[in-house]
C-alpha cells in the first residue's frame, strides 16, 4: 500500500539524508541509549581509542542508521554503511574492513542475516583487528592474516535474538530503540518542517505524531504526503484538520495503523475467530511475509495490546474488536 510500513523504498532513500539529525544533541529521545553512548564517546576520546562494537535492535525505522551516522559524526571518523545480504562473497567483507581508516565505524544493516563465511571472518576481525584469510584450495591452502585498524562495527537487527550467540558476545554494548513518545514524535515532525519549508501548527505536527505508530520513519513519510495535499488544496499552513483528512486519504486511521495493519487484525478476526492462531497461517490468509509480518507490523500492535501472543499463536483483543468495529465483545476464549 501506499503507506506500507515497510522500510525502503526509493523516496525515502533519497530524501532522508537531508533530514537525518546530524548530532547526538539533535538526535531527539531514546534518552537511555543516548547517556550510554555519550559515556561510550567520552571515554574512547580520552583514550584515543575506537568506540566499542554496538549492536542495535528494534524495529525499522527507530534511527539505527542514523544513531551510526552520527556516532561517526562524535567521532570525527567515516561510517560505511552496508547490509548482511550485500555480503555474499568472503570478499565483500574483506574489501571492506581491509579500507577502513583507523577508528572508523562499520554499520552492517540486518546483522542476523549474515551468512556463515562472512560471520567467521568478522570474529577475529571484531576482536583482535585481524583478518584470516585463507589461499588456495584443499591440501595446499594456507591462512594468512593480515592487521586491520582498530574499528567499531554497528550492527543493526530487528531481532536480537537471531543473532548468533559467538556474534553477540562480541558487541561491547548491546542497545534497544523503543517506540517514540507522542512528545518526541511531536518534536520529530515539527524538525522535519522546518527542513522541507513546510509551515505546521502545533496540533498538526501532534495529529501526524499521534498516527505514527511511534517511528519516525512513519512520521517523516507522513508528514510528506500531509504536505503534499495541503499544497494541492492551496492551503498555507498544515493544520490538525487537513494533516487528518490526509490521512484518512492515505488509509491511516486515528491510531496510526494503515491498511494492511487493519488486514492483518481483521483476517485474525474473521477467519480465525480471533485466534489463537499462528504466523504462518495469518501470512498465508493474508499474502503478506511472515517476516514482514513478524518484524515490521507487529510488534506496534503487541506493544499497543492490539494483538496478544501465547504459545499457541496471536489473539486479537477487545481493544481492536472495538477499534475495527465490530459491534460485540470479542467472543470469551475459554
Ligand atoms: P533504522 O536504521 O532504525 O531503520 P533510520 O536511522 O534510517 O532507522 O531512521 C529513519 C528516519 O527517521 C531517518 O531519516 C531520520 O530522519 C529519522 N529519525 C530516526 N531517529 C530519529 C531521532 N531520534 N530524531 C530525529 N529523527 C530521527
Amino acid at each position: 500500500t501506499l503507506m506500507s510500513a515497510n522500510a525502503n523504498n526509493e523516496e525515502t532513500e533519497q530524501n532522508e539524508d537531508t533530514i537525518r539529525p546530524q548530532r547526538l544533541d539533535d538526535y531527539i529521545g531514546q534518552k537511555d541509549l543516548k547517556g550510554i553512548l555519550n559515556i561510550a564517546i567520552a571515554a574512547a576520546k580520552g583514550r584515543e581509542d575506537s568506540l566499542d562494537h554496538l549492536l542495535l535492535y528494534g524495529p525499522p525505522g527507530l534511527g539505527k542508521t542514523t544513531m551510526s551516522l552520527i556516532l561517526a559524526t562524535e567521532m570525527g571518523v567515516n561510517c560505511k554503511i552496508t547490509s548482511a545480504p550485500a555480503l555474499e562473497r568472503p570478499r565483500d567483507i574483506t574489501g571492506l574492513l581491509v579500507n577502513l581508516k583507523p577508528g572508523d565505524i562499520l554499520f552492517i544493516d540486518e546483522i542476523h542475516r549474515l551468512n556463515r563465511m562472512t560471520e567467521e571472518l568478522l570474529y577475529p576481525a571484531m576482536e583482535d583487528y585481524r583478518l584470516d584469510i585463507t589461499i588456495g584450495k584443499g591440501q595446499t591452502a594456507k591462512t594468512r592474516s593480515i592487521p586491520l585498524p582498530p574499528f567499531t562495527l554497528v550492527g543493526a537487527t530487528t531481532k536480537a535474538g537471531a543473532l548468533s550467540s559467538p556474534l553477540r558476545d562480541r558487541f561491547g554494548i548491546i542497545q534497544r530503540l523503543r517506540f517514540y513518545e507522542l512528545d518526541e514524535l511531536t518534536l520529530i515532525v515539527k524538525r522535519t518542517a522546518e527542513i522541507l519549508n513546510a509551515s505546521i501548527t502545533e496540533e498538526g505536527a501532534i495529529e501526524i505524531a499521534r498516527r505514527s505508530r511511534g517511528t519516525p520513519r512513519i512520521a517523516n513519510r507522513l508528514l510528506r504526503r500531509v504536505r503534499d495535499y495541503t499544497q494541492v488544496q492551496k492551503a498555507e499552513t498544515i493544520t490538525d484538520e487537513l494533516a487528518a483528512m490526509a490521512m484518512d486519504l492515505f488509509d491511516v486511521d486515528r491510531e496510526g495503523l494503515d491498511w494492511t495493519d487493519r488486514l492483518v487484525l481483521n483476517t485474525i478476526i474473521q477467519q480465525f475467530n480471533g485466534g489463537p492462531v499462528g504466523l504462518e497461517a495469518i501470512a498465508a490468509a493474508t499474502g503478506e511475509d511472515r517476516k514482514t509480518i513478524e518484524e515490521v507490523y507487529e510488534p506496534y500492535l503487541l506493544q499497543n495490546g492490539y494483538l496478544s501472543r501465547t504459545h499457541r499463536g496471536r489473539i486479537a483483543t477487545n481493544k481492536t474488536y472495538q477499534h475495527l468495529g465490530y459491534n460485540s465483545d470479542k467472543p470469551s476464549q475459554t
